[in-house]
C-alpha cells in the first residue's frame, strides 16, 4: 500500500488536531522508511520479478525488522515514547502508535503472503489484494480523498504555502503512485532503496506546509490557542 498510508496520516489530524502532520504522517510511513536502511545495509532483501501488475513486481524475500508484526508494535511503542517526551501530548502519541501499527495492518490486506510475524517464524500473512490492481487503486484513491477532505475541514491555510505546498504534496504523491501502479520495473533493488529513502523528505514537506495552515474547529482542550493549534 502507498498513498492510503499517507491517508491515515492526513485523516489522523482530526483526531488528534494539536499534533504536526509531520509526526502523523511519519508515523504511518515509518516501516516504509526504515525499510530502505535495511536494506542497504543488508539486514533485509526483496527481489525484482517481471510480472504484468506492476504491483507485484517486488519479492519481499525478507523484511522482519521493518515488517515483522512484533517488531512494528515495537516500533509504534518506540516512536510514540518518543513523541510523548517531546510534545507531552497524549492523543497525538495514540494516533502515531495507532498510525504505526496501521501500516501493517493496511499492507497485510494487499500484500501477498509474505509478511511476517516475527523474525525467524516461517509463517507469512498477506490477503492478497494486490492481485486486484484496480480494487488496490480504487480502494487507495478513495482513502487518500477522504482523508484529503477531513484534512481541509480540519484546517484551513493562512498564507499560500499552506495552500500550495499543501496542493503540491496531494499531486506529487499522486504522481509517484501512479508511477508505482503503472510505470516501469524497478532498475534494481539499490535504486529501489534509494527511491524509498526520499520519503523521508515528506516529512519535513507535511511539518511545513502544515505550520502554515490553522484549525477550523476551535479545539476544547486549549480553546485560547486557537491559532498555534496548526503547530501543534
Ligand atoms: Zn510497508
Amino acid at each position: 500500500m502507498f498513498i492510503g498510508h499517507y491517508a491515515v496520516g492526513l485523516a489522523s489530524k482530526k483526531l488528534a488536531p494539536r499534533a504536526s502532520l509531520g509526526a502523523l504522517i511519519a508515523a504511518p510511513i515509518l516501516l516504509d522508511l526504515l525499510w530502505p536502511i535495511f536494506l542497504l545495509v543488508g539486514w533485509e532483501h526483496v527481489a525484482i520479478e517481471p510480472n504484468s501488475n506492476p504491483l507485484l513486481r517486488l519479492d519481499f524475500v525478507s523484511y522482519p525488522i521493518s515488517h515483522g508484526l512484533v517488531a512494528v508494535v515495537g516500533w509504534a511503542t518506540l516512536f510514540a515514547s518518543l513523541y510523548f517526551g517531546f510534545a507531552r501530548y497524549l492523543t497525538g502519541a495514540i494516533m502515531i502508535w495507532i498510525g504505526v501499527v496501521s501500516h501493517w495492518l493496511l499492507d497485510y490486506l494487499v500484500h501477498r503472503p509474505d509478511l511476517p510475524l516475527y523474525a525467524g517464524s516461517s509463517r507469512l500473512v498477506g490477503l492478497g489484494l494486490w492481485n486486484h490492481r484496480w480494487v488496490t487503486i480504487v480502494i487507495e484513491v478513495v482513502m487518500f480523498a477522504f482523508a484529503i477532505w477531513l484534512y481541509l475541514r480540519q484546517t484551513k491555510a493562512k498564507d499560500r504555502i499552506g495552500s500550495y505546498v499543501f496542493w503540491a504534496f496531494v499531486g506529487f504523491l499522486l504522481l509517484a503512485y501512479a508511477g508505482a501502479a503503472f510505470g516501469p520495473p524497478p532498475p534494481s533493488v539499490k535504486a529501489i532503496a534509494i527511491g524509498a529513502l526520499f520519503g523521508w523528505l515528506l516529512v519535513p514537506w507535511a511539518w511545513w506546509f502544515d505550520q502554515h495552515r490553522k484549525a477550523r474547529i476551535i479545539d476544547p482542550q486549549s480553546p485560547s490557542t486557537n491559532t498555534t493549534l496548526a503547530g501543534g
